[in-house]
């Protein structure tokens, strides 16, 4: 997960600059957080703390034009000071930062005890920087200079390493970075004055500063100073051309306003964006619904809310155009590869694009042949570049680590696509025109009303049920992790017609039930669970286009036919962020979350 910035060059105040560029990323992981730097005498100094960055201050670091800095999502060792990134190594003077797991980490920590390595944590991550010490030390210097022994250690310990990782280290002796990557992404800029590097695991936190950038590749490992920049290949240490590209992506200000969370925001953002959907004339829709229809099976693939998302898509395909479309949750969709084809079509969707397990599962399936395409929301991210077929979501920027509107775009614009594959495109616009106008009016501060005092109701809630079918059913699983995520409180989505073979044992005597009934085919059979939840005492609420006397509470939504769908999320989501809002939590940062899942 982890935020990663290092920058070397001439510039002044570098440690609050590498410090500025972190806050950009803290997003990727806030357990802690940690910058070194090399004071005159060639010694790092570092400066870490637990949680997140806040309003802490770096001047104490030595200021000499080179400094590394990381943000913490902890897989291995608690969330201690210690724990935090960087590590050092024991003479002081390598410092480094990891993004990913190193799996056999145990075994490589138990030779370098044995000779006289100290460790100062329990992570993973120490191991990596002790080895490098340890191979330079035993390496034979035959008049090479510094920069070059630590270039080849770093190579030869990351070649140890199982398991998708990056690492940056960083040689205080020959002022130098390198940096060796295996899954997690990093990208280097190189800038155009004050003879000046950067890397990051962001383009967006390094663009500020310059707009030529280097996305290294996986197997590739780079050396950074002020002269310059250089790449080679893991596997033999083979140098390669550099290849940059000069971006000219619009850098957009992330900017809530006088709202008071971006959650907040990025639910406010969604009426416009649907409109925008719907009156979309890019050539990649049409595109899509053809590479569909050519196929000869078609998996939809993410993660977390993208699952649910891609769950959604297999109603909305067969619903729509009449078309099979197959499913996987992408950390499993590896286990699931052998029967694709090359004539096999894999869509990834992903907000951020950097999740791992879905690049991973991608990798996998492309052995096969396979065609790999991508609904994604971060221009060049690592899906962005994988994929042969590219679809942006266009949902803007998405600070909130609670996703909402990437949702609602990625069932938007399925249900374009699909309507492309009808060859009925106007339907697809007029149902997203209706479910956009839909949406501003659940946004509208008349009708939050109602969610926030649902949620004051619900606030004391230990559990709640929420249950729907069709397209509902991932609409209701998605509903629950929004309340899951952003309140921390225990939500769970089925399918409707599964309640009476489990979980209505768990109704009791005012255990809030909801139920989302749009005005299709689910509408009676929905119902009728809800009446069984209320036969036990259920606290039931209603979602949709009538009431009915069963409803404790009714939340009315205009029928937008399957785009029904997009305002009932925003509901959830509205109620999500006010249950929240009733605990004290911030729903932009909760707990032992990030925003881009880059580890496994
Ligand atoms: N495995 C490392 C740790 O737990 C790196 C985690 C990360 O990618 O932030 O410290």
């Amino acid at each position: 997960m982890c935020g990663i910035f290092g920058y070397i060059g001439t510039r002044k105040n570098v440690p609050g600059l590498v410090f500025e560029g972190l806050k950009s990323l803290e997003y990727r992981g806030y357990d802690s957080w940690g910058l070194a730097a090399p004071d005159k005498n060639g010694k790092l100094r570092i400066l870490k703390n637990t949680g997140k960055i806040g309003d802490s201050r770096v001047d104490s670091l030595p200021d000499n034009g080179m400094a590394l800095g990381h943000t913490r999502w902890a897989t291995h060792g608690g969330v201690t000071m210690e724990n935090a990134h960087p590590h050092l190594d024991c003479s002081g003077r390598i410092a480094l930062i990891h993004n990913g797991i190193i799996e056999n980490y145990l075994e490589i920590k138990k030779e370098l005890v044995k000779t006289g390595h100290r460790f100062r944590s329990e992570t993973d991550t120490e191991v990596a920087v002790h080895l490098i010490e340890e191979i330079i030390s035993k390496s034979e210097k035959k008049g090479l200079s510094r920069k070059v022994l630590f270039g080849r250690a770093v190579r030869q310990a990351f070649g140890k390493f199982s398991g998708l990782n990056a690492v940056i280290a960083m040689d205080a002796e020959s002022e130098v970075f390198v940096a060796a990557k295996n899954g997690s992404p990093l990208i280097a800029g190189h800038g155009e004055s004050h003879g000046e590097n950067f890397l990051a695991s962001d383009a967006h936190a390094i663009l500020p500063y310059t707009r030529r950038l280097y996305f290294m590749e996986d197997g590739e490992i780079i050396t950074l100073d002020r002269s310059g920049i250089t790449v080679q290949n893991l596997a033999d240490g083979q140098e390669k051309p550099v290849r940059f590209q000069q971006i000219d992506w619009k850098i957009e200000k992330e900017d809530k306003g006088k709202l008071p969370h971006f959650m907040l925001k990025e639910i406010f953002d969604q009426p416009k964006i649907l409109l925008g959907i719907a009156a979309s004339t890019e050539v990649t829709l049409p595109e899509f619904a053809k590479l569909i229809d050519n196929s000869y099976g078609t998996y939809l693939v993410g993660c977390g809310t993208a699952a649910y998302a891609c769950l959604a898509g297999t109603y909305i395909f067969s619903k729509i155009a009449k078309k099979h479309v197959n499913f996987s949750v992408a950390s499993e969709f590896s286990y699931l590869i052998d029967f694709l084809t090359p004539k096999s079509l894999v869509i990834g969707l992903s907000q951020s694009g950097e999740t791992i397990d879905l690049l991973d599962s991608l990798k996998k399936a492309r052995g096969k042949g396979v065609q790999v395409g991508a609904l994604v929301n971060v221009l060049g991210s690592s899906l962005y570049r994988m994929a042969d077929h590219k679809q942006l979501l266009h949902a803007g920027t998405e600070k909130a680590v609670v996703s909402t509107k990437a949702f609602t775009s990625k069932l938007a614009y399925l249900m374009m696509i699909a309507y492309l594959l009808k060859k009925d495109g106007v339907s697809g616009r007029k149902i997203l025109e209706t479910a956009g106008r839909e949406a501003a009016r659940v946004v509208s501060s008349a009708y939050r009303k109602k969610i926030q005092s649902l949620a004051e109701n619900l606030s004391s809630a230990k559990d709640i049920y929420i249950i729907g079918r069709g397209v509902s059913y991932p609409v209701a699983l998605e509903a629950a992790l929004k309340i899951k995520e952003a309140s921390y409180v225990h939500a769970e989505g089925f399918p409707a017609g599964e309640l009476k073979h489990g979980v209505i044992a768990l109704i009791e005597k005012n255990t809030p039930c909801i139920g989302f009934l749009p005005n299709d085919e689910t509408y009676n059979d929905t119902l009728s669970g809800l009446i069984e939840m209320k036969s036990r005492g259920g606290l039931i609420i209603g979602i949709s286009n009538k009431p009915h006397e069963c409803f404790d509470i009714f939340l009315p939504v205009v029928d937008c036919g399957i785009a029904s769908a997009i305002p009932n999320t925003v509901i959830a989501q509205l109620l999500g962020y006010y249950l929240a809002i009733q605990k004290g939590i911030d729903p932009d940062k909760p707990r032992n979350l990030a925003k881009s899942v880059t580890v496994k």
